[in-house]
């Protein structure tokens, strides 16, 4: 055989030369994600949470995908996010900064066209101020505290808030909004302590259009929605609500590819450390991912691969650009240099990896980092 020809051992993903590591972004998934959400929040209206480049899976394309769709809210966490953006999407939509300004940002923020979240009573002043200055008025999201003790206006600084406000003519609030501490857990009573200083404060700004929740938040029920909800993890395909099956369709496919393989006897130690050592003769696979692509350490004698659906054990420590995983399951000789094996997919999803990481989907996910080749769909 030409052993220029021998074939790449894949399934469904189309290799790049060079390439060994596989990102696939499903953006038509994507947008049937989105729709199901605006679906199940309507007739209230979804936003798209889009912070930390789209939760890691690329902001351009997932916004413009999301445009197509409909969607005309986008939340990032910081300005330099949004000026980023912002020239991306057409004017028909609105870019709001969740984690408020910094003092002199203002002007910025304010020329850039985008939408600050005004956390508290010194930023809104500073943003009436700085409209002022314009001579503009300049629309604003106000976030009210309602029991997380994060972000958002605390419950001693409303009234003068609401008098404020009423007062000031130059500041357009958008929406008022809060966050759910608990939104993915159904049953914690957090969630409705949270809804009902909600509604306090509704009453207090009445008149003004309701933000409320998040992807968990948006599985709650109608009473959680307001008038425009803020979905993130569920667009890329992550469970809303934990302990209950996922609702979403996945979004996100990794493989990774085998840079080596070895036949070792029991008692061989993998990897740094030597803190594993092999119990019988096993067939060992390296593959090009470690922790510097969004694999955790933590996965080290924990976490597992797939390849045809057989599950493939991490052993021994992750490293930094390689792991080891056991094949012996494997008939021999399945594994070569280029196979491909499943990280996230049909057989393992995002949160079946966060949990053997002992961590989250959303840290998974924003974790992924650059060195994938990136495949949209
Ligand atoms: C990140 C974030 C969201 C999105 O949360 P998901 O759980 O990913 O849906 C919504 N609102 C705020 C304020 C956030 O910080």
């Amino acid at each position: 055989m030409d052993r220029h020809a021998l074939p790449v051992q894949n399934r469904d993903v189309e290799t790049a030369a060079g390439a060994s590591g596989y990102l696939t972004i499903d953006l038509a998934a994507l947008r049937r994600n989105y729709q199901k959400l605006s679906a199940t929040v309507a007739p209230a209206t979804a936003a798209a949470v889009v912070k930390a480049n789209a939760y890691g899976l690329g902001a351009r394309q997932v916004c413009g995908a999301l445009h197509a769709q409909g969607c005309r809210h986008f939340f990032v966490a910081h300005l330099l996010e949004a000026i980023e953006l912002r020239p991306l999407l057409p004017s028909d939509t609105q870019i709001v900064v969740l984690n408020g300004l910094q003092p002199g940002a203002e002007i910025s923020c304010a020329e850039a066209g985008i939408v600050p979240v005004l956390n508290s009573l010194e930023q809104f002043r500073r943003w009436s101020l700085t409209a002022g200055k314009l001579g503009r008025i300049l629309p604003a999201v106000l976030q009210f505290d309602t029991g997380m003790s994060r972000l958002g206006v605390p419950p001693e600084e409303r009234t003068t808030l609401a008098a404020e406000l009423a007062a000031c003519g130059n500041v357009e609030v958008l929406f008022i909004m809060s966050h759910l501490a608990c939104a993915d857990e159904a049953d914690n009573g957090q969630n409705d302590d949270q809804l009902a200083e909600m509604r306090l404060i509704a009453a207090e700004f009445a008149g003004l259009d309701l933000c409320f929740a998040n992807s968990g938040g948006i599985f709650l029920g109608g009473d959680y929605h307001g008038v425009l909800a803020r979905p993130g993890i569920a667009l890329y395909g992550g469970a809303p609500t934990a302990g209950r099956p996922n609702p979403m369709e996945p979004v996100v496919r990794l493989d990774v590819a085998v840079i080596q393989t070895r036949t070792v006897p029991a008692g061989t130690r993998v990897g740094y450390g030597g803190a594993h050592v092999t119990s019988s003769a096993a067939r060992l696979a390296t593959i090009a991912a470690g922790y510097a692509d969004g694999l955790p350490r933590s996965l080290t004698d924990r976490g597992a691969v797939f390849y045809d659906g057989v599950r493939l054990p991490i052993v021994g420590r992750v490293s930094m650009d390689s792991m080891t995983v056991d094949a012996t399951a494997l008939p021999e000789g399945t594994l070569s240099l280029g196979s491909l094996v499943e990280v996230l997919g049909p057989h393992q999803t995002l949160e079946d990896v966060a949990e053997a990481a002992g961590t989250i989907s959303y840290e998974i996910l924003t974790s992924l980092g650059r060195r994938y080749e990136r495949r949209y769909r």
